[in-house]
């Protein structure tokens, strides 16, 4: 999908891969509410959840600075997954240039955090004196490069100069860095520092309708991460609550009667409320539904009238055995 947004500096930018919600944080939004969890797993989620979000909302941000930045015609992908053999990797933004392409992994993280250049150390210290360690992310980058040489190399491409900047998107995050290194920054610093790599590196390697060509290839072998967070904690169908949340007070589930959905406590009815319940189920369990799980899951009080509430969508196989598709809700 190609999406030409004209974006703050008035220059219209490539988006090769619009950035989406992750899948792990929309299961978490539609799961959690409903379900009955032990209290050390409830943490668990909450704290992913916590993560996940704040995750989105760093890169999010940054698209403020791409704005000011004159990129021009130059493909921007977000997000993008790819397969090398059987490791998968993906990469925060990757935007390719004439001359080189840049990987840019966000990191969200709030508080102090040191990072010593030396031994790769990375901490982080918050409000309340307690000190978190990370992952090393120039390691990491190390790695995105390594795995992306090695993905554009399977699909024939020059050996382009790849650069990876790791950028601390938190206004409230304060970088300290101990020794010497230009690419691990805060987000304003973008606006210096791709200026600075796009004249460093010299020649050019590719036309821009060939990086248009090699983004779209890309894109078209993105492979989205979205395992079911009910199969990764291996949590059972019975703790999940069953019901169609009032669309008005979004905290109690409503009622079917007389070809609508009512809300008692609050007055209020949706003859379509269903549709949201519907998407919710699609996140959390699956792509399809079938007449008998609707009936349990929208708490509909008859199958008939779950066939009536289902009939706008695509279905397959014949009576007993119709699977419904809630791909397209
Ligand atoms: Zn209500």
């Amino acid at each position: 999908m190609i999406i030409l947004s004209k974006n703050i500096g008035g220059n219209y930018k490539v988006v090769l891969l619009p950035r989406t919600k992750p899948s792990t944080l929309t299961q978490l939004e539609c799961l959690l509410p409903r379900y009955h969890a032990t209290r050390t797993l409830r943490e668990k989620l909450n704290d992913l959840l916590v993560r996940e979000a704040s995750g989105y909302e760093g890169e999010q941000s940054l698209d403020y600075y791409y704005g000011l930045l004159d990129l021009k015609e130059f493909p921007i992908l977000h997000g993008l997954r790819l397969n090398n053999g059987d490791q998968f990797f993906q990469m925060d933004t990757l935007i390719l240039f004439p001359n080189f392409f840049l990987i840019i992994e966000v990191k969200n993280y709030s508080g102090l955090i040191r990072y010593d250049v030396d031994s790769g150390l990375l901490t982080r210290e918050k409000k309340d004196g307690v000190i978190e360690r990370f992952d090393d992310p120039v390691a990491q980058a190390r790695v995105q490069r390594h795995q992306l040489l090695k993905y554009l190399l399977s699909i024939h491409y020059p050996q382009v100069p790849i650069h990876t900047l790791t950028v601390f998107s938190n206004p409230k995050g304060i970088l300290q860095i101990e020794g010497k290194t230009n690419d691990l920054i805060l987000s304003q610093r973008l606006l210096k520092r791709i200026p600075e790599l796009r004249k460093y590196y010299k020649k050019n390697y590719l036309s821009i309708s060939e990086l248009e060509s090699l983004g779209k290839t890309l894109a078209q072998h993105h492979k989205p991460y979205n395992r079911k967070i009910i199969e990764r904690f291996n949590i059972d169908r019975v703790m999940i609550r069953n019901g169609v949340w009032c669309t008005k007070c979004k905290k109690r589930m409503m009622v079917r009667e007389a070809r609508s959905w009512h809300c008692k406590p609050c007055n209020h009815s949706d003859p379509n409320a269903h549709i949201q319940a519907l998407i919710e189920y699609r996140e959390i369990f699956g792509d399809t539904i079938t007449n008998k799980e609707a009936t349990e899951f929208l708490g509909s009080p008859s199958r008939h009238v779950t066939k009536r509430l289902l009939s706008h969508l695509k279905s397959y196989g014949t009576t007993k055995g119709t699977v419904y598709s809630l791909k397209e809700l």
